[in-house]
């Protein structure tokens, strides 16, 4: 099963292994150039245990990763976020406040630089900020909340945060992405693939990002939610489907997420 905690240690193992130098976010943007590299990013969004059970796996192995907090959601606990600080994990700050603030760039930017301050307030040395994006969120006047960013571009230098986006591209310029999304893997066919290409040395650099709520101790929750994640896709697509006959549309595929 792919996204069971054992499937995870699996992966790491496979990584260090094959002689892949696992890289928080930070690392990989300021730190000497690595290869063949591994930076693992999790985007933690509303469970807190099940991020805690996915970092313990890297500990166990003395690997050390990014976290990136929503702070708008139950996982915002900034005692919490400061003792994974100390273990070594980097935290990070996961905004959306174009969404919270419907699209208003003005109040967003200030809302950024507000939740930023409490963080840093906190005791937290966030560095990066990486946008969240919701596939479900309809969006008016912007594309996603890193627009913020694009809109204007001197705004991560002025606080004093580092370009994830254009630096991963110019230290690791043949970097692949590989993510979690809906819960299948993104930029690899499957977990197999993964694996495969990660003992193999495939990639001189792998940009992983998981969302632990995604991840499961257990294998039947992973089961099942691989099944629900599954049913979900069927669902909008049957809904799609649905839509276009009734408006007599050309058939198309695809979009679904
Ligand atoms: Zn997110």
């Amino acid at each position: 099963m792919d996204f069971t905690c054992a499937a995870y240690d699996r992966l790491l193992a496979s990584a260090l292994d094959a002689g892949y130098r696992v890289l928080r976010v930070r690392d990989a943007l300021t730190g000497p150039p690595a290869s063949p590299a591994l930076i693992i990013r999790h985007d933690v969004e509303w469970n807190i245990r099940r991020t805690l059970a996915v970092i313990n796996v890297e500990q166990q192995r003395g690997i050390r990763s990014s976290l990136y907090f929503r702070v708008d959601t139950r996982v915002y606990d900034p005692a919490q976020m400061c003792r994974l600080q100390d273990a070594g994990f980097e935290i990070g700050y996961h905004f959306n406040t174009l969404d919270r603030c419907r699209g208003d760039f003005a109040r967003a930017a200030r809302t950024f630089e507000n939740e930023l301050f409490r963080l840093r307030e906190a005791g937290l040395d966030v560095t990066t900020a990486i946008p969240h994006g919701d596939p479900r969120i309809r969006r008016i006047g912007y594309r996603s909340n890193a627009d913020i960013l694009s809109r204007d571009p001197g705004f991560l230098a002025r606080l004093k945060l580092l370009d994830v986006g254009g630096g991963l591209a110019a230290h690791f310029p043949e970097f692949v992405y590989i993510a979690d999304l809906g819960i299948s893997w993104n930029g690899v066919r499957s977990a197999a693939e993964l694996l495969a290409g990660i003992q193999l040395g495939r990639w001189p650099a792998i940009y992983l990002l998981t969302h632990p709520d995604y991840w499961s101790a257990s294998w039947f929750r992973a089961v099942g939610m691989q099944i629900a994640a599954c049913a979900m896709r069927g669902l909008n697509i049957n809904r799609i489907i649905a839509g276009f006959r009734r408006s007599g549309a050309e058939f198309r595929t695809g979009g679904a997420e």
